[in-house]
């Protein structure tokens, strides 16, 4: 009898992401959990473009121009790349602080904040970065244990922080920020277009037509018209507002959350840091500026074995001089925005004010942090 050696499945990274996201296709596509309203969408924008090649094209292509549908197809065929690339991808979110990580950033904010009496509430965990001469307040968040870099948010639904965030969207089934905002409104405006485009063909045939053979008759010779005209016209309105917000809020450079929330306006009075104050620059940064890679890796194999707990692991102290090997991280790691000041990065994860150096003990991640919370002044000149 010879034993047979059954080869031991490799994990991918993806199937152990903490946060409430699908995956499929072997963690290419990424999705938030609820895709209801996404099929929806899906439904509506091929029903009505299935409609309008099948009742309109055709009689369009013969009496007026046979660059009609060519166009349509060629628009349909956008909005639907557009819509896949902001569902199907990573709209930037940020991986958790590992275990040790956390243990770790616990520790400096105990540390930090000094032995608050009990019966008292202790002191909100925020950081204070100056980014074009105004104060950014980083909030901590509790459930991904790090402290959010600039215009991150945590998205309740996906239950994960997303850079940049925007919004989340349930007709697109995913979370709107950085690495998906610029298809996201390119989905907006092409989908405005396509259902301009559709409803007015739409009015155009009819009007032909009715000429011919009448009005009665034309509507009984493509029942599909009447559905056609009144998807368009509801969603007209909704389509075609959004996608006015939306280019109102990339002249600004500012994000839904940041608008919902009054970040740069009301009672707060701080200017928008991010803005260069200048429409064509705005635009030109949100739609043009640099693509980012998904710091998630999440087809990036998971270490065979278990790492073995030391024992006292869970004690902060335990993790004094205690560098992780890599090949124990679940996730890329922390790694601050392109708002983060320099000289913020490495006291971010990491309180340190009333910690003296000689005593501080090496992160995880191998922080050195070398200075006081805040406020840090620094210059942004990369904006
Ligand atoms: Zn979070
Ligand atoms: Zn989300």
């Amino acid at each position: 009898m010879s034993a047979v050696m059954i080869p031991k499945k490799s994990t991918r990274k993806w199937e152990k992401l903490p946060g409430k996201n699908t995956f499929c296709c072997d963690g290419r596509v990424m999705m938030a959990r609820q895709k209801g309203v996404f099929y929806l969408t899906l439904f509506l924008i091929m029903g009505t473009c299935s409609l309008f090649f099948a009742f309109e094209c055709p009689y369009l292509a013969v009496h007026l121009s046979a660059a009609i549908p060519v166009f349509a197809v060629v628009l349909f065929l956008f909005v639907m790349a557009m819509l896949l690339r902001t569902s199907f991808s990573d709209p930037g979110v940020l991986p958790r602080a590992l275990p040790e990580e956390a243990n770790f950033i616990e520790m400096e904010i105990e540390a930090a904040n000094g032995n608050v009496p009990a019966g008292q509430r202790p002191p909100p965990r925020i950081r204070n970065v100056q980014i074009n001469n105004q104060i950014v307040k980083l909030k901590y968040c509790y459930t991904c244990k790090i402290f959010r870099p600039p215009r991150a948010s945590h998205c309740s639904i996906c239950d994960n922080c997303v850079d940049r965030f925007d919004h989340h969207c349930p007709w697109v089934g995913n979370c709107v920020g950085k690495r998906n905002y610029r298809y996201f409104y390119l989905f907006t405006l092409s989908l405005s277009l396509l259902t301009i485009y559709i409803f007015t063909f739409d009015i155009v045939h009819v009007v032909l037509r009715s000429v011919d053979s009448g009005f009665v008759n034309t509507l009984k010779e493509t029942p599909g018209t009447v559905v056609e005209v009144l998807v368009c016209f509801f969603t007209l309105w909704s389509v075609v507002g959004l996608t006015g917000f939306h280019t109102y809020l990339i002249s600004l450079n500012q994000t839904t959350n940041e608008d919902i929330k009054g970040s740069w306006s009301g009672k707060n009075r701080i200017q928008n840091p991010y803005s260069h104050k200048n429409i064509i620059k705005n635009c030109g940064e949100v739609l043009c500026g640099p693509t980012y890679p998904s710091v998630l890796d999440r087809r990036g194999l998971m270490p065979e074995e278990p790492s073995v707990s030391t024992p006292g692991a869970s004690d902060a102290t335990a993790t004094t001089n205690t560098a992780v090997p890599p090949n124990t991280k679940t996730t890329a790691p922390l790694i601050p925005n392109e708002h983060t000041p320099d000289e913020a990065k490495p006291s971010i994860a990491t309180a340190t004010a009333s910690i003296p150096t000689e005593e501080k003990p090496s992160s995880p991640r191998d922080f050195s942090p070398k200075i006081g919370p805040a406020p840090i002044v620094v210059k942004e000149s990369a904006h």
